[in-house]
């Protein structure tokens, strides 16, 4: 067992690297390309469904390196066909993936942190502080395993689960990358997106970026007092500083940005919240996602009620604002991060 725990996880090579190991092994160059090709592209999870691969290459490498892939602990299946798990890594550590059908496409929520340190009081998962950042395979993983479960090719990742993406920049990008490339998971940039809570280093250095990855901002509320009681961890990332943050982004890159506003009854559903949103919006490039916050038992923060979404939705538009009210998914099945896994802790 100790020989296996010291074994390197094979996905955490180059195609560079997998070239070196078949020249030590004698092997020819273009069994590299091969195997890269059943572990990125084909997605396999052992060196026994390479069977292009001679049995004895196979069980040649099958001593050297072995596949970390995550265990599923828990799977939960929503009526409207999403899938929440808990995945589980080899070192113990847990995390939520959620996937998403409708019509051809799947969609992939991935979590890029084991819990969270920005303790937004929305969500579970900030309730219990951060455990560790996620490796960038730990995150293309995620995708793997839901392409698996579904039997089907996943056409968007968000990076919206459990985390603060920009708290873990440089493992983010890799695996954006790695789901980008056309010889890997070959998801197109433009749907891959990353969801912060408005960490402004972050959004400054994801300007930098030479892909159309596309920005999400977890807004909900455009008052700074109200905002830093729901997500205290951005509040030294002030609003006015938010805000021209964004538009140096587009200015620099052409793109829009979207804005998550969850709506909260009470809290920031009201006239001054709903002007204040207008103002933060009007006349920007941007798109603002109105979500009904999911209903979580024995939360105090209860969903807005749907005419006060359609009302926001409707003065957003007359202002210019291109706005959608997105179905919370998966409603039936604990989806809102984190829940999975408490309810886990509870039931343990
Ligand atoms: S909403 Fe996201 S950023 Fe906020 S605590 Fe939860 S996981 Fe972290």
């Amino acid at each position: 067992m100790e020989h296996t725990k010291r074994m390197r996880d094979v996905r955490s090579l180059t195609l560079d690297d997998i070239k070196a190991v078949l020249a030590d092994l004698n092997q020819p160059a273009f069994r590299a390309k091969q195997i890269y090709e059943w572990i990125f592209s084909k997605n396999v999870c052992s060196f026994d469904e390479m069977t292009n691969v001679p049995k004895t290459l196979r069980d040649e490498l099958s001593q050297r390196f072995t596949f970390g892939v995550p265990t599923e602990i828990v799977k939960q299946v929503s009526r409207d066909g999403s899938r929440k798990y808990l995945l589980e890594f080899p070192d113990g550590t847990s995390v939520e993936t959620v996937g998403m059908p409708s019509r051809n496409k799947l969609s992939v929520c991935v979590s890029t942190q084991a819990g969270c340190a920005m303790g937004c009081v929305f969500c579970a998962t900030g309730f219990n502080g951060l455990a560790r950042s996620l490796s960038a395979q730990e995150i293309v993983d995620q995708v793997h395993h839901v392409a698996r479960d579904f039997g089907e090719r996943v056409t968007s990742v968000v990076f919206m689960g459990q985390g603060e993406p920009f708290a873990n920049f440089d493992n983010t990008v890799t695996a954006l990358r790695m789901l980008n490339d056309p010889e890997g998971v070959n998801i197109g940039a433009r749907h891959l997106t990353v969801s912060t809570c408005g960490v402004i280093p972050g959004i400054k250095r994801f300007a930098e970026l030479p892909e159309q990855f596309t920005l999400a901002i977890s807004l909900h509320s455009a008052i700074q007092s109200t905002r830093n009681k729901l997500m205290p961890g951005v509040r030294k990332y002030t609003l006015q500083r938010l805000h021209e943050t964004l538009q140096t982004y587009v200015e620099k890159t052409g793109r829009r940005p979207s804005y998550e506003f969850a709506m909260i009854d009470g809290i920031n559903d009201t006239t001054p919240e709903m002007d204040a949103l207008i103002d933060f919006c009007a006349g920007t490039l941007c798109h603002v996602n109105l979500i009904q916050l999911n209903d979580t038992p024995g939360s105090l923060l209860k969903p807005s009620p749907v005419h006060k979404i359609e009302t926001l939705q409707r003065r957003l538009t007359m202002h210019g604002v291109e706005t959608t009210i997105r179905n919370s998914r998966g409603n039936d099945i604990d989806a809102a991060c984190g829940q999975l896994k408490q309810k886990r802790v509870y039931l343990s």
